[in-house]
């Protein structure tokens, strides 16, 4: 067996594991990665956040296109297909796929594609791949960017054909008239928004009483709202008690005694991190009951030579997070000053309309006891969004009454989660230059969205004076 010595071996290619091995590299390690998928980019590049987006992406221009008078000059509404969508992503994941297969090259890392297990605490066994045999890397540090899968309850057939999860259903190769989402978490209200804009009548189980509860209440209504309006049934609070799939689709029975019916059924509920067949316990490490490590805030585990980043350590289950955590691990190893442990991440929900947000809520700031002021602005009185035709949505801003500072930033409509970012580097900002006075003192292009920030601050001005 070949034997392979690093000074740091990278479990996965994610986007942890990918800003951890080329971070090394540039910090001069001599990296190794190993993927047991059969090409390198994680499961963000092939089962969540890109094929999502570009689905999402797809979708939205076949509403603009069925839906704005000036197309009708050229053609009717049209109808396409879920496989017809999918092509559009798959196309973007591969030229994803080519950039990043060329960063570990370019930056010297050398790939391993097969599964990874430990053999003892610096040596982790390849299980041949590609019809190789297996090959042994040794490392004096090791990074576990390994990610998460969806969770499968065992009473629920997911070997059925209609049954998917969303690993799954990335395979759909027709388009159902009727789909049960079970699970309303972000991953569930995103495929929401694109099934019911490709026109499937869908049926939205949320396990809770309200969508995203973590979100600014008005946000979270207002999600509610565009949903429902975009056809989506949501039912609150219900727990399914059976899942059978039939010649014909799918029935759900609730334990609250409904009973669904639908061509389709796709479960979004619950991620475990990917951690089994890893023998892991015999290193000293034990995951969590949902398969996560724990690590302190320098991303070491309880073995402190070997580091965990990403969806296996848990929250916040992003990719934006996985890439500053893996740099993160890997700075640490490298003992450079550049290492931040990542806390403050903005969410970025790209349901339709899009959501995003940063900072405390009105809710934890009236718990906490702060005094803020909130300041809006809508997207319908924009010049921009009249221009776009993206008039649904608005900009909240929640301020300290006396200092002005930003406290949190909220937002949904069209481009949410880049507009977010303006408010983002103020908020981020030392002294007194983080209040909301900026976008008063400051002249921004026009016609832009950024000009909801203005017109926000000005708002929530105005209700301070006339208090
Ligand atoms: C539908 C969906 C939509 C999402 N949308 C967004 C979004 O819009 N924005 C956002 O920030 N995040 C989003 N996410 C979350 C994001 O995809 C994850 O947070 C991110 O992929 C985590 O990165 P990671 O590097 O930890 O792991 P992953 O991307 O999961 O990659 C882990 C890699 O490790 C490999 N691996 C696992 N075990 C082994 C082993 N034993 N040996 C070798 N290789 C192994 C896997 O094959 C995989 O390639 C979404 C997720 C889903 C499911």
């Amino acid at each position: 067996m070949a034997v392979y010595h690093y000074d740091v071996v990278v479990i996965g290619t994610g986007p942890a594991g990918e800003s951890a091995a080329v971070n090394a590299a540039k910090k001069g390690k001599r990296v190794g990665v190993v993927e047991s998928y059969k090409v390198v980019g994680g499961n963000c590049t092939h089962m969540g956040t890109i094929p999502s987006k570009a689905l999402r992406h797809a979708v939205k221009q076949i509403i603009e296109f069925n839906t704005n008078p000036m197309f009708r000059d050229i053609g009717e509404p049209r109808w396409f297909s879920f496989p017809r969508v999918l092509k559009q992503a798959e196309q973007v994941m591969a030229k994803q796929v080519q950039m990043r297969t060329n960063f570990y090259a370019r930056n010297r890392v050398d790939v391993f594609f097969g599964h990874a297990r430990f053999t003892d605490a610096n040596t982790v066994l390849v299980e041949g791949a590609r019809g190789k045999g297996d090959e042994e890397l040794k490392a004096d540090k090791i990074v576990i960017a390994t990610g998460s899968s969806p969770y499968c309850p065992p009473d629920v057939d997911f070997t059925h054909p209609r049954i998917y999860n969303s690993d799954t259903i990335l395979k759909l190769s027709h388009t159902p008239r009727t789909l049960i989402i079970y699970g309303a978490g972000v991953i569930g209200c995103e495929y929401a928004s694109i099934f019911s804009g490709l026109g499937v009548k869908v049926d939205l189980i949320d396990t809770r009483e309200r969508l995203l509860s973590f979100l600014d209440y008005q946000i979270s209504d207002a999600l509610s709202y565009h949903l429902r309006n975009n056809g989506v049934v949501i039912r609150h609070n219900e727990q399914y008690e059976s899942v059978v799939g039939t010649d014909t689709g799918v029935v759900l029975t609730l334990k609250s005694g409904k009973k669904i019916r639908a061509d389709a059924f796709l479960w979004c509920n619950g991620r475990t991190g990917n951690t089994a067949d890893m023998n892991l316990e015999e290193i000293g490490l034990t995951p969590n009951s949902r398969g996560q490590l724990e690590v302190n805030e320098q991303y070491q585990t309880e073995v402190p030579h070997i580091y965990a980043a990403g969806d296996v350590i848990g929250w916040p289950s992003l990719a934006s997070a996985a890439y500053d955590q893996g740099r993160s691990a890997s700075s640490h190893i490298s003992g450079s000053s550049d290492y931040r442990y990542v806390d403050e991440v903005p969410t970025g929900i790209y349901t339709i309309p899009e959501i995003s947000s940063i900072g405390q809520s009105e809710e934890e700031l009236t718990a906490a006891k702060i005094p803020y002021e909130v300041g809006q602005a809508f997207f319908k009185d924009t010049a921009r969004a009249q221009i776009t035709g993206e008039t649904v949505g608005m900009l909240k801003l929640l301020f300290h009454r006396e200092t002005l500072q930003l406290l949190g930033i909220h937002c949904f409509g069209d481009r949410a989660s880049e507009i977010i970012h303006i408010g983002q580097a103020i908020m981020r900002q030392q002294g007194e230059a983080n209040t909301i006075e900026y976008f008063i003192h400051t002249t921004f292009n026009y016609p832009t969205m950024a000009e909801a920030y203005r017109v926000a601050a000005m708002n929530g001005l105005n209700r301070i004076s006339n208090h």
